[in-house]
């Protein structure tokens, strides 16, 4: 008797197990058209329609109406408080975790509304990693930081293999395979962040956001990071935040260029994007002469 599940705990597992193959990366690249020469027919893996983000009453970005695509890199540029942190945010459900704030419009990832009731933002977030602005390795050796997801995940298989294959795939595992005990604190700046991605990567995620990765590192490492992405997009999907409009020319397939409008009062600052298309585009032959001002330098 002591095995047998009631009704509700079968519905608890049965929900449990559709999350997971819903958002097993496996799962998500079956449901898709393999990618195809032509563009329009890349599959998109996000399909952002009239996104708003609100904090509280103040509205932070308005009607984000872009497809993000599988298998490329997205950049997303513009001036400063403009909403691409907030908009980034969205893509994992992690503006839930900021008290106060409020999404509206519809993000359907792989199909599916990412903000639908029966969708579970944890499993969520295992399957949309991301890496933050500063490098923000746990207090722990390069081994258990790498772990740490896999273990909270129940993941099957020989831990030192996922460590392994992790520290490959965050281009890594030359330079630490022979301190893997010793503390993620006593690496470098750029050790530390690509610490960061393979932690991210080691639970196989599907997508990787990036606010600004490389904005705290020196050239050589954020060469290093951008190679690692370029590698990465063969197999996952990337969006990224940047301020270094030389970076999303060098490493995005697509960019979105945000702005910030104000409103009639000229009192209240909602960010909104003005022209998303193919990087080389934005920054050879932009449509909008707001797009053309920003990557040329006129403003920002
Ligand atoms: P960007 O990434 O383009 O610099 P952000 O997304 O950080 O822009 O910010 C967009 C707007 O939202 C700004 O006006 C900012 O002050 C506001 N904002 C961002 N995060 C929060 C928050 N946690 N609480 C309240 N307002 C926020």
């Amino acid at each position: 008797m002591a095995d047998e599940l009631t009704t509700e705990e079968t519905h608890d597992r049965e929900r449990e197990e559709a999350a997971a193959r819903r958002f097993h990366p496996s799962a998500a690249r079956e449901a898709v058209a393999p990618a195809a020469p032509d563009e329009h027919a890349v599959a998109s893996i996000f399909d952002c329609r009239k996104v708003a983000v609100f904090y509280s009453e103040k509205r932070a970005i308005r009607d984000v109406d872009i497809d993000l695509r599988q298998n490329e890199i997205s950049a997303l540029i513009g001036p400063s408080g403009c909403g691409k942190s907030t908009f980034l945010r969205c893509l994992n459900r992690m503006n839930d975790l900021i008290p106060g704030a409020r999404v509206d419009g519809e993000i359907v990832y792989h199909g599916e509304n990412l903000y639908a009731s029966n969708i579970d933002p944890v499993q969520v977030r295992k399957r949309i990693g991301m890496v933050f602005q500063k490098p923000n390795p746990f207090p722990k050796s390069i081994y258990d930081n790498i772990a740490f997801g896999p273990r909270v995940m129940g993941m099957k298989g020989s831990m030192d293999e996922i460590v392994e294959g992790a520290l490959r795939r965050g281009a890594l595992w030359d330079e630490v395979k022979d301190r893997l005990k010793t503390n993620a604190f006593g690496m470098s700046g750029g050790q530390q962040q690509r610490l960061c991605i393979a932690r991210a990567l080691a639970t196989e995620p599907d997508v990787l956001l990036m606010d600004e990765p490389c904005s705290a590192l020196d050239p050589i490492s954020t060469g290093r990071i951008e190679d690692l992405m370029l590698e990465l997009k063969t197999k996952i999907s990337i969006v990224i935040v940047t301020h270094n409009m030389q970076q999303a020319a060098r490493v995005s397939d697509r960019t979105a260029f945000f702005t910030v409008e104000l409103d009639e009062t000229g009192k209240n600052r909602t960010g909104a994007v003005v022209e998303y298309d193919r990087t080389d585009k934005i920054f050879t032959n932009p449509s909008d002469s707001r797009t053309q001002d920003y990557v040329s330098g006129k403003f920002g």
